[in-house]
């Protein structure tokens, strides 16, 4: 089963995926989580996505692709893979497309995540990670504190904000969202396996609702 996780940055598309992960027995696939741990490791290509994420703008789609194609290929995700923050263009959608084609597979699902752009600035300068890489478990200090401020909760690490976790960047990747991303919602709505979820605490729906409801919407319709 390939699921992909699409939406602008902060709708929660990483809490949705790790819920359902644990849930449906599939790895979660970040690109996001991919870059900065090249980044960490100061890696040839964590120094080159690094001057993209920085400004908030897109990885070019040839190195994102490339990426993607070789994790692919890995013994753990052959029954199945939730992406998350992959395609983000449409050339990575085509690109995706033909890949999964070669292999005889296909995207099953589109979960496209919504939240007001007022809501999004908020939840973003407020989140916070795991610093543990096991763990990477995602507060928000508002909606989702720690019990006990700057640890986690589950593993004991320290919670750290990411660098592009900031008001300036936040606009730029919004920019980048609207511009480069959203219209795979389209793209995907023309192949018929959107589904698609508001996240906003004016309705009492956050990333784990949606996260319920995703999963019984594919056992319920036999993805
Ligand atoms: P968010 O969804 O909160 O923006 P991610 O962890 O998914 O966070 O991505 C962080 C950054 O990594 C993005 O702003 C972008 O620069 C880069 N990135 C992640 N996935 C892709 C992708 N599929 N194509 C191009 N750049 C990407
Ligand atoms: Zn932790």
């Amino acid at each position: 089963m390939v699921i992909i996780m699409l939406g602008a940055p902060g709708t929660g598309k990483g809490t949705v995926a790790s819920i359902l992960t644990k849930k449906l027995g599939i790895p979660q696939v970040s690109t996001g989580d991919i870059f900065r741990k090249h980044i960490k490791e100061g890696t040839k290509l964590g120094k080159l996505a690094e001057k993209y994420i920085s400004k908030g703008n897109l990885v070019p789609d040839d190195i994102t692709i490339g990426l993607v194609e070789n994790r692919l290929e890995e013994s753990d995700v052959q029954e199945g893979i939730i992406l998350d923050g992959f395609p983000r263009t449409v050339k990575q959608a085509e690109e995706l497309d033909n890949i999964l084609e070669k292999k005889g597979k296909k995207v099953d699902l589109v979960v496209n995540l919504t939240t007001p752009e007022e809501e999004i600035i908020e939840r973003i300068v407020s989140r916070r990670i795991c610093s543990n890489q096991e763990c990477k478990t995602v507060y928000n200090l508002i909606l989702n504190p720690p019990k006990q401020e700057g640890i986690c909760d589950k593993c004991g690490s320290e919670l750290v904000q990411r660098k592009d976790d900031n008001v300036e960047t936040v606009k730029s990747r919004l920019n980048s969202y609207f511009e480069q991303t959203s219209p795979l919602v389209e793209y995907y709505e023309k192949q018929g396996n959107l589904y698609s979820a508001l996240v906003s605490k004016t309705i009492d729906k956050l990333g784990k609702d949606v996260a319920e409801d995703v999963a019984k919407y594919i056992k319920d319709n036999n993805i």
